[in-house]
This record gives structure tokens, sequence and C-alpha cells, in this order.
């Protein structure tokens, strides 16, 4: 278990955690330690391995109790079949990594949906409903990308994943018609994106291959990449190197953060001291205009 710095606690606090296996390196009880106590509410937050078997009685436990929390791999999929109250989100991507009491129900959200429309808000400057968008992996954070594109009118969806029926099957469940599969990245060379997003797990490591040669596709505008880690990532580095506006994976993580602070709270996050938690904790500022 581990903590962030926390107000004194009373019977009267609510418990709140991160439940996951590994969560050991979850920044998490870091950003809403922070974030409660610059909202001066009485809550602490806490980070918990979680196998398939406590999964349910923490849920329900920490929620009826007046807390609640996140769930993060492998147990958003198995969330959001176990609570109660599933938002849009939650039933749309078939992940839960959000959860609270209300009216005598377990609630669940998946502000990971929420978080990635902040964060290429943010990036673009505008609100991105008219988009062409290159979207790199088809795992659980594409589902929520996914989600949060397809839910505007205008955005243009081209996935490209390692293994192809993948992206398929995803593009079936979620894409209403509005997302193509690329079967190689040689059949891009002479398309235009107007943003990438990587949401492979690629860049973790520094030892990883880019997730995509920015070279091999006719013209990107912005990449954001979902990957993030002590220093910007190998994706990031090099499109800001070639003028590009580039983000790394913290802005949507501080969003994901500040949405479950609203939902758990009802009034909105002290993002301020949340970017600020987040950067003393992740060595730096996680976004950054490229310029040349
Ligand atoms: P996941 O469900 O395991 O999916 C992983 C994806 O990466 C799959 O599309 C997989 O392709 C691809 N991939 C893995 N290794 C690869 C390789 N060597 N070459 C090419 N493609 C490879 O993982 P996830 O939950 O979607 O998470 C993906 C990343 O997003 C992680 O780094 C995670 O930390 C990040 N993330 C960030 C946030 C945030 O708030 N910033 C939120 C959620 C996730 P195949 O289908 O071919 O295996």
């Amino acid at each position: 278990m581990t903590t962030g710095t926390v107000p004194s606690i009373t019977a009267g606090t609510r418990v709140y955690a991160v439940l996951g296996d590994p969560v050991e390196h979850s920044l998490s009880p870091q950003l809403q330690n922070a974030a409660f106590q610059a909202a001066g509410v009485d809550g602490v937050y806490v980070a918990l391995r979680c196998s398939d078997r406590t999964l349910s009685p923490l849920l329900r436990t920490l929620a009826e109790n007046g807390g609640g929390g996140n769930v993060t791999v492998p147990h958003k999929e198995r969330a959001a079949a176990l609570v109660e109250r599933p938002s849009a989100a939650v039933r749309h991507t078939g992940a839960c990594n959000t959860f609270w009491w209300e009216e005598g129900r377990l609630c669940g959200d998946n502000t990971d949906v929420e978080g990635f429309r902040e964060a290429l808000r943010l990036l673009r400057g505008t609100d991105t409903t008219e988009e062409r968008i290159l979207l790199l992996g088809a795992g659980g954070a594409s589902r929520a990308v996914l989600a949060a594109l397809l839910d505007g009118e205008g955005s243009e969806v081209v996935l490209l994943n390692r293994t192809v029926e993948r992206a398929r099957e995803l593009s079936r469940e979620l894409g209403s018609g509005r997302v193509q599969v690329a079967e190689e990245v040689g059949a891009l060379r002479r398309e235009s994106f107007d943003v990438v997003v990587n949401a492979t797990s690629l860049g973790l490591s520094p030892r990883d291959p880019l997730p995509l040669d920015l070279d091999g596709i006719g013209s990107v505008d912005a990449v954001l990449d979902l990957v993030y880690g002590p220093r910007e990532t190998a994706l990031v580095r090099k499109a800001r190197a070639s003028g590009l506006p580039a983000m790394d994976g913290r802005e949507m993580l501080l969003r994901q953060g500040a949405a479950a602070f609203e939902r758990w709270w009802g009034r909105p996050a002290p993002l301020a001291a949340m970017r600020k938690a987040l950067e003393d904790a992740s060595g730096g500022p996680g976004v950054e205009e490229g310029g040349g």
C-alpha cells in the first residue's frame, strides 16, 4: 500500500483507492491526495493490489462506506461488469476506471474517455470534431480513444495495429462505419492526418522501437502519445524535433483524474494543484509545444 501526503485522518475520512495489479507504479495517490488537500475535502487515497477474487468486495466496501476509487490493469473490464449503474462511457467501452456509491447503487464511469478528449482539445487548441486521426493500437486505451472520437459528429479514424484482426474487430464493434483499418503502414505513405495518437504500449521502455515512423506518412499536424514516463517519450521527442506540437500521456492522466474527482465530490477539481503534483511525481511538465 502506498500513500501520498494526507491531511489528518479521522473516523469521518472517506477512503479512496486505485485497485490493480501491479499498482505500485501508480501516480494516482500523489495526484488525488494533492487534489483532496487543495480542495479541503476529508478524504484519503491509497493504492491497493487487488486480485480477481478481491475486486468485487473491495469495490463495494469502499464505495458503500462513502468512498470509491479507480480501477486499473487488469481489472477494468471486470469492473465494468460489476458496477450496477454504468455510465454511457462504460457501456460503450466495456471498461470502468472510476467507481463510487450513489442512491444505494455501485456506480461506474470510464473517465479515460473524457481525459483523452480534454488532452486532445488542449493539444489542438480547439474542439476537434472534424479531424482525421491515425490511431495506433487496438487495446483497452484505443477503445477509450475511439469512444471519445466517435462521440462527436465529424472525426474520421484510421486504425493501425500490429495484429490487424484485432483492429478489424474493434472497428466492427465500435466503429459505426467511421473507422477504416489500415492493413500496413506502407498504405499510409500518401495519407494526411491532423493527429497521430499512439495507444500502443510502445514507448514505455527506452529500448522500444518507435510505434510509427512519422516520415513514412504523407503529412501529420500533431502527435498525442498516451504513453508517459519520467522523460518525454521517443515519439514525442521525434515529433517536436520535426516542429510538430506533441504531448505525452500525462495530460490525459491528469484529466481522467480530474473527472474522477468531480464524480466523487460533485465539485470542480483543483487542476493546478493536481498538475503540480503530477509534475513533481513524474519529473517535469507534460505539455509542451514543439517548435523546430
Ligand atoms: P493493451 O490493451 O495491452 O494494448 C496494447 C496495444 O499495444 C495493442 O494494440 C498491441 O498490439 C500494441 N503493442 C504491444 N506491443 C507491441 C509491439 N511490440 N509492437 C507493436 N504494437 C504493440 O494496453 P492498453 O491498456 O491499451 O494501454 C496502451 C498504452 O496506453 C499503455 O502504455 C498505457 O500506459 C497507456 N495508457 C495511458 C493512459 C493515460 O491516461 N495516459 C490511459 C490508458 C492507457 P497487438 O494487438 O498486436 O498485441
